[in-house]
């Protein structure tokens, strides 16, 4: 495990951030325009949203570059501009969070399934270094791989993340199956500490998907099956869909109150995903200093 990661949990579990997202949509972003590309367009107001979180407490926040793969970019024309985007990513949080808090680079998935063929593990391979490199210009503290629905292609992109020498951590959606403890493509959380820590990422953990009572169990498995620093970062609750909006209904209190059994189970990184914002941060941290 990378000696950064190490220091960093020594004296317990640490705050992240909560969802970008749902933050850029609410400032204004439209459903045809690529979220990545705000990085060259709309600097201050992502620099906003990265200055609440640290605000509300965050001591690692992430960064605008979560579909900043070429795969993703080209659905919107800006392939060719995969490296200025991710760099100018990385510059924007660390731009927030000044000496405040650490910045943790955001690889989502390629949108492109390996198992049909969509794309070859060899051009995934490629996308994920070129994002990967950019990253590193930037200068981040470290690169979390996220969101991943697939564990070859999450083993793919923290190969190329580890290529750069930074810390690296990978998160799989446990979302699928009776018990919601598998990925869409039917990878456990076992299979995934087991690949991943042959690849040697220097923490594993799972985000999105479901409410924090699902994570739980999860958390709990990869603790009996790793060593290594566990982050978790759930939803706010299932999305549901009231008068064409997207709606998660969990509060920031129910929310921040399952935090101590999540702590128990194993987690060494707690923040929010899709439906969280900087009162959830601010709640999970009130908790996390209750211990
Ligand atoms: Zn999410």
């Amino acid at each position: 495990m990378h000696a950064f990661i190490a220091n960093l949990i020594r004296r317990g579990p640490v705050l992240t951030d909560g969802s970008w997202g749902t933050q850029i949509i609410k400032r204004g972003l439209k459903p045809s325009e690529s979220p990545d590309s705000w990085n060259l367009t709309h600097a201050n107001v992502l620099g906003e949203v990265a200055a609440e979180y640290v605000k509300a407490g965050s001591r690692v926040i992430l960064t605008n570059t979560f579909g900043a793969n070429r795969f993703v970019l080209e659905k919107f024309g800006l392939a060719d501009k995969a490296g200025v985007i991710n760099r100018k990513g990385v510059e924007i949080s660390k731009w927030a969070a000044g000496e405040k808090a650490y910045v943790f680079a955001s690889m989502g998935p390629s949108g492109k399934l390996l198992a049909a063929k969509q794309v070859t593990e060899d051009d995934l391979q490629k996308a994920f270094e070129e994002q990967a490199s950019a990253m590193l210009d930037g200068r981040p503290d470290a690169i979390v791989v996220e969101t991943m629905m697939d564990l070859n292609e999450a083993a793919i992109a923290s190969k190329a993340a580890k290529g750069t020498g930074l810390p690296v951590i990978t998160c799989l959606v446990f979302d699928s199956g009776k018990e919601k403890d598998r990925t869409m493509m039917g990878n456990t959380p076992e299979q995934a500490v087991e690949v991943l820590s042959k690849i040697g990422v220097d923490a594993i953990g799972a985000n999105c998907g479901q409410g924090i009572e699902g994570f739980i169990p999860i958390c709990r498995r990869m603790r009996a099956a790793t060593d290594l620093p566990i982050w978790m970062k759930p939803n706010a609750g299932l999305p549901e869909r009231i008068d064409g909006r997207i709606v998660y209904k969990t509060t920031a209190q129910e929310f921040a109150g399952f935090v101590p059994e999540l702590i128990k189970a194993g987690a060494n990184f707690i923040g929010g995903c899709c439906g969280t914002d900087q009162s959830f941060i601010r709640e999970i941290g009130r908790a996390l200093r209750k211990g």
